[in-house]
Formats: C-alpha cells, sequence, structure tokens
C-alpha cells in the first residue's frame, strides 16, 4: 500500500495566543512521521480560520508564506466550530487520503496521531476514534454535565463514542461520505457513527488549554446538547405524547372526584382541585408545545438548505 497523505484539520477561532506553538508541535509531529515513513511527505495542516476577530488569519498568511506545509482556509464569518471543521474537511479530502481533526488549542494528546495513522494503514480503519481516559483536567461541573449529556444520548437512542470530541481520523471516502449528509444542525459526534466502515479508537488524556480562554462558553454547550438530542431523537416528541396521555387520565380521576363530591355531598367542591389542574395542565401543554416547536424549528431550516459556510480565501501549496 503507498504511503499515505495526512491534512491536520485545525477549526480556529480567536486563536492568535496557542496558533504558533500549535504550529510548531504539529510540524515537528508530520516530520517525525514523514522520517518513518508512515505518511508522505506532501502531508500539510489545514487551519480553517472561522471569523477570528483577532490576528488569527494574519498569522496563518505568514505561517504560509515561510512554510508550505502550512494551509489555510478563511471562512468569510464566524460559523461555528462544525462548521468549520466540515469546511476544513471538504477542501482537504479533495487532496489528501487521511485526514485528522484537532482542536486548535492540542488539548487532545498528539502523540497517538501516529496510533491513528497505523490503524489506517495497517488495519485498515477508514475511522479512528480519539478517546478520552479520563476527565480530571475538567472541573466538577463539564465532567457530570458532559456524563449526564452522554446518558441522555443512550437513554435516547442516539449512537456516539462514549468521551470522545472531534478528534478523530477520517479516510477520504469516509469524509466523502460524511459531505453527504445535507443537514444544517451539525452534531459530527452522531453523524460519523452513522457512516458506517471499519473504526477504531486510540485513548489518550486531555491535557489543560495551553493560554487563551474556552470557545465554548456554558450557553454554546446548551446550545450545541440541545442539537445534539434533538437532531437525532424524536423521542421527546413521544415523551410529550405519553405525558399528554397520563394527564387525560388524571384529568378523568379528577372529573369523577368532582362528580363523587357534587352527589354525595350537595354542594360545589372541588374548585382548588379544578383551578390546579388548569394550571397544571397548561404548564404541561407550553412544555409539549415547546419541545414540538423545537422540531419544526429544525425543519425549518433544513428546508431554507442555506449554506453551511462561505469559503474567502483558500492558501494552499502552488502544485495542488
Ligand atoms: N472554535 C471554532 N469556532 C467557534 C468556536 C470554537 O472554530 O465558534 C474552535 C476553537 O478555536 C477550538 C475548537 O473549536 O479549536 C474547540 O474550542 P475550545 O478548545 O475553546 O473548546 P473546549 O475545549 O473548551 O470545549
Ligand atoms: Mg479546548
Amino acid at each position: 500500500m503507498r504511503i499515505p497523505k495526512l491534512i491536520i484539520v485545525v477549526p480556529c477561532y480567536n486563536e492568535e495566543e496557542v496558533i504558533e506553538s500549535t504550529k510548531v508541535q504539529l510540524l515537528q509531529l508530520l516530520a517525525d512521521m514523514e522520517a518513518t515513513q508512515l505518511i508522505n511527505k506532501d502531508s500539510c495542516i489545514l487551519f480553517v480560520n472561522d471569523g477570528s476577530k483577532d490576528k488569527t488569519w494574519e498569522l496563518i498568511s505568514l505561517f504560509h508564506k515561510e512554510e508550505p506545509k502550512v494551509c489555510g482556509v478563511n471562512l468569510a464569518k464566524n460559523s461555528g466550530h462544525q462548521n468549520a471543521l466540515v469546511a476544513g474537511l471538504t477542501v482537504a479530502k479533495e487532496i489528501s487520503d487521511i485526514t485528522i481533526s484537532i482542536d486548535a488549542d492540542l488539548q487532545d494528546d498528539i502523540k497517538v496521531i501516529p496510533e491513528m495513522v497505523t490503524k489506517f494503514s495497517k488495519n485498515n480503519c477508514d475511522i479512528v476514534y480519539g478517546v478520552r481516559k479520563e476527565r480530571k483536567t475538567d472541573t466538577w461541573f463539564k465532567r457530570n454535565t458532559a456524563l449526564a449529556f452522554y446518558t441522555v444520548m443512550k437513554r435516547l437512542g442516539v449512537k456516539s463514542v462514549y468521551n470522545h470530541a472531534d478528534y478523530r481520523l477520517m479516510s477520504k471516502r469516509a469524509v466523502e461520505k460524511l459531505c453527504n449528509f445535507r443537514e444544517r444542525n451539525l452534531f459530527l459526534r452522531g453523524l460519523v457513527p452513522l457512516i458506517g466502515y471499519k473504526t477504531d479508537c486510540v485513548y489518550y488524556n486531555r491535557s489543560e488549554r495551553l493560554a487563551g480562554e474556552s470557545k465554548y462558553p456554558l450557553s454554546k454547550m446548551l446550545n450545541f446538547a440541545i442539537d445534539g438530542i434533538t437532531s437525532f431523537s424524536v423521542k421527546p416528541v413521544r415523551m410529550v405524547f405519553g405525558m399528554g396521555v397520563v394527564f387525560l387520565l388524571i384529568a378523568l380521576v379528577i372529573f369523577v372526584y368532582v362528580l363523587h363530591s357534587l352527589i354525595v355531598k350537595n354542594n360545589v367542591q372541588g374548585w382548588a382541585s379544578l383551578m390546579l389542574s388548569l394550571w397544571f395542565i397548561g404548564g404541561c401543554i407550553l412544555i409539549g408545545l415547546g419541545i414540538v416547536g423545537e422540531y419544526i424549528g429544525k425543519i425549518y431550516i433544513e428546508v431554507k438548505d442555506r449554506p453551511l459556510f462561505n469559503i474567502q480565501e483558500t492558501l494552499l501549496n502552488n502544485e495542488e
């Protein structure tokens, strides 16, 4: 089998503080892997600038001038991590045999990349997931919300790899298949397992962010989790339906009780229980409507079929 060409895809949003160190470490890794003939000498890094407001793109352009192994894609505006990743993969799949996606802060251990490539070359795996051994470096809150999220996803029947973020190797054909998913609400961790092909995992310890702040504040994390759940499962709607049936039964019982007290005690009773149930059911209907609305909102966005990203510029090696 010929030696594969690897492109490491790195989405970057306001990463001026870490990007230089990331570039140095990844270039060193590429050099080491080329020396052992794990990857071919045309392998490179593809930074995707996701509409950063700082000097990230200026730095990428500078690195590209100094070192042709550093390539870049500049998105016209901030499109979000998942869209930036797909933008990078879409460009990379045309000119590579394998891609590896990794966050710009290199919290995910790059030492397992050779192992990922070996699993592709020797074991014919099309997808190799980077999986965290533990979450020691995370705060109590992040660790437990993540755990709750994976548990809910599993209960709802969504296939996803536990403790795997978007650090993974994908073969050219796997990326091509991923690009066939035309949905707008992207949750790659749920989509990639739907591709099929042979997969494997490599395990690593995740370290702290080198510098700068997390680009995933709580609000973005929550949106991402809601996207993940509602894009892949209609069980919440069914649960609302089930709840509706239960509440109708309760209403029936209350109705019987009110009738009974009217007949037996001959006075108007049950006012409190009626009022209570009115409010209670009203609340439930609103919650149900909210959930149904979430799905209708998704249909609306899908039907509009907007482009996921707009590439403003592309920096690639001349010979490609
Ligand atoms: N990112 C992006 N666009 C965004 C937000 C984040 O491309 O709108 C990138 C960011 O530059 C980083 C990766 O997504 O490479 C993950 O972000 P971060 O490391 O801040 O997330 P955390 O590790 O805290 O979950
Ligand atoms: Mg990070």
